[in-house]
This record gives C-alpha cells, sequence and structure tokens, in this order.
C-alpha cells in the first residue's frame, strides 16, 4: 500500500488558500477537509453545533478550539487508510497539539503572500471580477487582521519546526506567466491563475518522530 500523505495548508485571509488548496488535492489525490466549509454546513443545516459556531463565524472570529477539535479530529479518525490535505485546521497551537495527538504530519504548507500583495488584491482570483471594497477592506483593517493571523499561526508554525526531523525547504519562484509551481513533488503542479505568486515557504516534516 502506497504510504499515506497527511497534510496541512495555512495562510492570511485574502490568500487565496482555498483554491489552492483545491488544487493540490486534486492533483495529488488527497482528500480536501476545510474546516471552514464544515462550519458553514452545519451552520446551514442548524445542526447543534452550527448553532453554537454560527456567531464566530459571521463574524470571522476564531471558533474555540474544543469546539474546532471535536468537529475536526473524528472526521479524520474516520479517514484511516486515505491521505489527506487541511484547510483551514489548525489554525491555533491548541488545534496543533490536539491534532498531533493524533496524526503526525507529513508537511505543513504555509503560504506566506506579502501584505502589499493582500493589499493591492483588486481581483477575485477565480472569477476575475472586482471585489467589493468592504469597510473591513481598508488597509488598518487588513492590516489588523494580518497582525492576528500572524500572532495565531505563529506557534503553529513553531510546534511543525520543533516537530521536524527533516529539512526545511522553503521556495522563492517568480513567473511572468500568473503561473506558481508547487516545489518538492517531482510532478509540478501548476497553480493557475494563482495571481499573487506567494511566495511558499515548505516545512517538511518527518512521518516518524
Ligand atoms: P475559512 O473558510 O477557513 O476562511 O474559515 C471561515 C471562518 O470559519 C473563519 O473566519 C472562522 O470564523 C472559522 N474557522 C475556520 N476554521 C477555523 C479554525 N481552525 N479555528 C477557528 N475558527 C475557524
Amino acid at each position: 500500500m502506497a504510504k499515506l500523505f497527511r497534510t496541512a495548508i495555512m495562510g492570511p485571509p485574502g490568500s487565496g488558500k482555498g483554491t489552492i488548496s483545491k488544487r493540490i488535492a486534486q492533483n495529488f489525490g488527497l482528500q480536501y477537509l476545510s474546516s471552514g466549509h464544515f462550519l458553514r454546513e452545519g451552520i446551514a443545516a442548524n445542526t447543534d453545533a452550527g448553532v453554537l459556531v454560527k456567531g464566530y463565524v459571521e463574524r470571522s472570529m476564531l471558533v474555540p478550539d474544543h469546539l474546532m477539535s471535536r468537529l475536526m479530529l473524528p472526521r479524520l479518525e474516520q479517514l484511516t487508510g486515505h491521505s489527506w490535505l487541511l484547510d483551514g485546521f489548525p489554525r491555533t497551537i491548541a488545534q496543533a497539539k490536539a491534532l498531533n495527538d493524533i496524526f503526525q504530519m507529513d508537511l505543513v504548507i504555509s503560504l506566506n503572500i506579502p501584505f502589499e500583495t493582500l493589499r493591492e488584491r483588486g481581483r477575485d482570483d477565480v472569477t476575475g471580477e472586482p471585489l467589493i471594497q468592504h469597510a473591513d477592506d481598508r488597509p488598518e483593517a487588513l492590516q489588523a487582521r494580518l497582525r492576528h493571523y500572524k500572532d495565531v499561526a505563529k506557534p503553529v508554525m513553531n510546534l511543525y519546526k520543533c516537530l521536524r526531523q527533516e529539512k526545511r525547504i522553503t521556495q522563492q519562484r517568480r513567473s511572468s506567466k500568473q503561473t506558481a509551481w508547487f516545489p518538492v513533488q517531482r510532478h509540478p503542479v501548476p497553480v493557475l491563475g494563482y495571481r499573487h505568486r506567494p511566495h511558499l515557504a515548505l516545512h517538511q516534516l518527518s512521518s516518524q518522530h
């Protein structure tokens, strides 16, 4: 049986994390699991969990860790025998530790998007439509969201760096064709339409701890 591959992707709001994750999952045959999707699904179906998390999601606030772990971990436990890619989970150090108690990750991808790129982003990656300017899109609001993301994400990345027994691979590649290539793999994945050419910082983790 092929070795299972367990990976997660992290990125600031507006980084195009959802789009890039789906493409990676599709190209590598990984089960794609988005915490935001599961939350929205629960809210739409008015489940007990959905009612609990609704207020947080509507205000783009972090859902408490114990609720997130209860939402995500049982799903992963049912996926023994599958390779997967997590989008949006773990987001905090408590979530990363809860996850690590059950599964050791093979790879954690951190999308490192310069603030200027996020700020100048004027069009939707997928549709090419101009994005509506909300009050929340003002530079100060964006900066505050980014700072908050970094504060929360940094300990998570540090944990994964500490756990690793292998190398850390960092790649910065720019392309004039709006095409970024997902590195590390033997068969590079074209991340077409990913307009902002992120710097992909890849933290290769050993699965043998
Ligand atoms: P996303 O689709 O990943 O942008 O998530 C949408 C919203 O769901 C976020 O703004 C948070 O309110 C909530 N959320 C998603 N994942 C998590 C998580 N791992 N921890 C806490 N809240 C989350």
